[in-house]
C-alpha cells in the first residue's frame, strides 16, 4: 500500500473506506514506537523492501532524533537474518547466505 510519502510499503494500512480513515505503520506499531506520517517521508523501509525481498531477513525498526536532522524524528532500521542467525549489514543486499556475494570466480589449470 502507498504510504503518505507516495512510496509502496508493505508495513503500510490505511483505511479509507466509507468515511474513515485509519492509517498505522504496522512496523512501528509492533515494535511499540509511535508513527506519524512525516515518518514515512524518510524511512529506508520501502527501499529496503523493494530491493530484498528475502523472507529471512526482519527489520527492527527505532525512531530516534539523530543530530544532524535537528529536531526531526526519524527511522532506523536494523536487520536481522533468521536464516544465518546474525545481523545484516546492508539490508538492500542480505546477509550472503542464500545468495552468496560477490561471485567468485576460480581459473582451474
Ligand atoms: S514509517 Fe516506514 S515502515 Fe512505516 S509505513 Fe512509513 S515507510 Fe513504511
Amino acid at each position: 500500500m502507498k504510504t503518505p510519502a507516495g512510496k509502496e510499503c508493505p508495513h503500510f494500512y490505511g483505511d479509507y473506506f466509507r468515511g474513515r480513515n485509519v492509517e498505522e505503520c504496522r512496523l512501528l506499531k509492533a515494535a511499540g514506537e509511535q508513527w506519524t506520517r512525516d515518518l514515512c517521508a524518510s524511512c529506508p523501509v520501502p527501499e529496503i523492501s523493494m530491493a530484498n525481498a528475502c523472507e529471512f531477513m526482519k527489520l527492527r525498526p527505532r525512531v530516534s532524533r539523530p543530530l544532524s536532522a535537528a529536531f526531526m524524528r526519524r527511522v532506523q532500521v536494523q536487520a536481522f537474518c533468521e536464516k544465518s542467525q546474525k545481523a545484516v549489514r546492508e539490508p538492500q543486499v542480505g546477509c550472503g547466505e542464500c545468495h552468496v556475494l560477490p561471485f567468485k570466480f576460480e581459473v582451474k589449470s
